[in-house]
């Protein structure tokens, strides 16, 4: 077995939330580039309240519009070594964003295309 001589693609090398550009963008060890803009972070957040937990279903789930404040990256925590927990204008801050979670949906036009073919698996597809 070919055990870790690649660089782990989940571990971020920089982390850089640019506050006017309202985007959060992550370096990967791998070299591979993401950039989120500050709303599709906020559609992100994992926490109980955004997500719901035990079968509820969270605020997020109820589809809210979501206002200027509560889409406005105020500050980004870094959380040990596998998340960040960014902080909103609203004073929302308890979601913990690992960084698995990231990668997977890095929203630049290779990740999207790779995710567009992954999440289409044809479960009929006749092997000859
Ligand atoms: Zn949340
Ligand atoms: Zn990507």
């Amino acid at each position: 077995m070919n055990v870790a001589t690649a660089p782990e693609p989940a571990k971020p090398v920089r982390i850089h939330a640019d506050r006017s550009a309202g985007t959060l963008a992550i370096d990967w060890a791998d070299g591979h580039q993401s950039t989120y803009p500050a709303i599709g972070l906020r559609w992100l957040c994992p926490c109980a309240f955004c997500r719901g937990e035990a079968g509820m279903p969270g605020w997020l789930d109820t589809m809210p519009t979501l206002s200027t404040e509560q889409t406005r990256l105020v500050d980004v925590q870094l959380v040990g070594s596998y998340a960040i927990a960014p902080s909103w204008a609203d004073g929302h801050h308890t979601g913990y964003y690992p960084f698995v979670l990231l990668r997977d949906r890095c929203p630049c036009a290779a990740c999207m295309a790779r995710r567009s073919t992954e999440a289409k698996p044809n479960p009929r597809e006749v092997r000859s």
